[in-house]
């Protein structure tokens, strides 16, 4: 494709095209915490809940502390799980839910750093490297408190190989790492802070692949520079530096694309951003019949825990829970949380079922226009009191914020009914069955934690995996420690056994 940037020609990035058993480049240690503890969303992060800037000061200042623990530990509550209370040998509170963070269900601890009381000192650096990140440079501060003290080791951050691909100038989703070298092409899988991050109006280091859903959103977000914005089509096969480039349909977000890269010499990679498999993915021309060398993978839930259902299920569990609600309690409002993009199909579904308009903030209703979905933009209303539906940031719904919302609507309604639609939610001991979830309940404030996840479950994990069979596959997420990389690798190998 032309760019509208001129680019000195370059050699492709210097990197190894060979990779151990677990997808690291030969000659790295595969058991070592690796790279620069800049590992991508534990789970639907998919970027408001996660702060990863505070979660590489973790990784730094490690004694003994999984880097991890100290990166989930580091992304904020919205990384936690509504559990059965009765999970938790919690008698007392029989029905309700209880939060647990994944790390703390695993048994994994927690690090040192971010218990309570422990001087907020990695709180505090977190704001300082985000502000740096916000500023868009290239070198952060880091602290090294193995020594009892601060001490600034102000040095760049590296790009980790599983950005890189191998034998071209690209990167997917690196954009915190300022200018990478050798790189010509950067990528960009979808629009959650997560991949996104690094990326504001003064980026300048070279043209930005994405999809043109994704485009838009970066030039309406975040100020970016139209002239390195290069919006791709799906499906459509682009000549880009030599190698021919195809975005397909993630399954994701709105705009989320898997990239499909083939090389000169033949070699094909795909990298798969956040996805969702899904079995029409088995039928794409580009995956049917042709193989893939090295596949990067989005290994969110690839763990046997996570067999949660289709969306769709999950969707009509909504749907009837939100009908059979508002014949009790006809005053209710129906609140549903969301990412600033992903999670429309739920209350889109809400609202064409009760035939209410779904209310969001002007930022919202800005983005959610900008996807160019007559059916979404046309049920969009500005005034909180004329519908009873509300979308509102996940990591809002809590008992003691929803019951404050309810106070600013002025007696409009009695209650809430909010749904927390994240695969983080499932629960084995419910399974399939949504019937058995149970709520949380607190006054008039009604939660539901529903398994709705935009990641692929590990049972869709394992289906692609054995549709595609590659031949290596790099885990993109959840790898940064060695035991979780092995656990995964050890999955994966069963998959591709012959
Ligand atoms: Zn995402």
């Amino acid at each position: 494709m032309d760019s509208e940037i001129a680019i000195a020609p370059h050699d492709p990035l210097p990197l190894s095209h060979e990779l151990d058993e677990n997808g690291f480049p030969i000659g790295s240690s595969s058991t070592d915490d690796d790279d620069d503890g800049d590992y991508e969303g534990y789970g639907d992060g998919d970027g408001e809940g996660r702060d990863v800037e505070d979660a590489a000061i973790a990784d730094e200042s490690s004694d003994a502390v999984s880097t991890f623990a100290a990166d989930f530990y580091g992304s904020g509550t919205d990384w936690s799980s509504l559990v059965a209370a009765e999970e938790e040998g919690r008698k007392e509170k029989k029905g309700g839910l209880v939060q647990r963070s994944l790390l703390q269900m695993w048994g994994i601890k927690k690090p040192k750093e971010y218990e309570e009381g422990s001087g907020g000192m990695a709180r505090n650096l977190g704001r300082k490297r985000r502000r740096s990140a916000m500023g868009g440079e290239e070198h952060v501060d880091r602290v090294d408190r193995r020594k009892g003290q601060e001490m600034k080791l102000d040095r760049p951050r590296v790009c980790p190989f599983y950005k890189k691909i191998p034998g071209t100038p690209f990167t997917v989703d690196a954009f915190r790492y300022g200018q990478i070298e050798g790189c010509l092409g950067y990528f960009l899988s979808h629009f959650h802070h997560d991949h996104y991050g690094g990326l504001s109006k003064r980026w300048s280091h070279g043209p930005i692949y994405c999809s043109s859903l994704t485009a838009r959103l970066l030039k309406m977000c975040l100020s970016v520079n139209s002239l390195y914005i290069c919006p791709l089509e799906l499906d459509t096969e682009y000549d880009i530096e030599g190698v021919k480039v195809t975005m397909l349909d993630a399954n994701h977000c709105p705009g989320a694309a898997v990239i499909h890269f083939r090389l000169s010499d033949g070699r094909t990679y795909l990298h798969t951003g956040d996805f969702r498999a899904c079995k029409l993915m088995h039928s794409h021309p580009l995956l049917l019949n042709h193989r893939i060398n090295v596949l990067y993978l989005d290994t969110t839930y690839l763990n046997p825990k996570y067999r949660f259902p289709p969306k769709e299920d999950v969707v009509d569990f909504v749907v009837k829970k939100t009908h059979n609600c508002l014949k009790k309690q006809p005053r209710t409002l129906v609140v549903v949380g969301a990412y600033s993009i992903g999670k429309e199909n739920v209350y889109l579904a809400i609202s064409q079922s009760l035939e209410v308009p779904i209310y969001a903030n002007a930022s919202r209703r800005r983005i959610l226009q900008s996807f160019g979905w007559p059916e979404l933009s046309g049920r969009l209303c500005s005034s909180g009191q004329s519908s009873p539906l509300h979308v509102l940031p996940l990591s809002f719904l809590r008992h003691e914020n929803l019951k404050e919302y309810l106070k600013t609507l002025n007696k409009r309604f009695t209650a809430i009914l909010a749904f927390r639609p994240t695969g983080w939610t499932f629960s084995e001991s419910t399974g399939n069955q949504l019937d058995l979830i149970k709520p949380s309940t607190k006054g008039n404030v009604t939660i539901y934690g529903v398994p709705y996840s935009e990641h692929s479950s590990f049972t869709e994990l394992r289906d692609f995996v054995k549709f595609l069979r590659p031949e290596k596959i790099i885990p993109t997420v959840n790898i940064g420690n060695a035991a979780s990389r092995d656990k995964m690798q050890a999955y994966i190998r069963e998959w591709l056994k012959v």
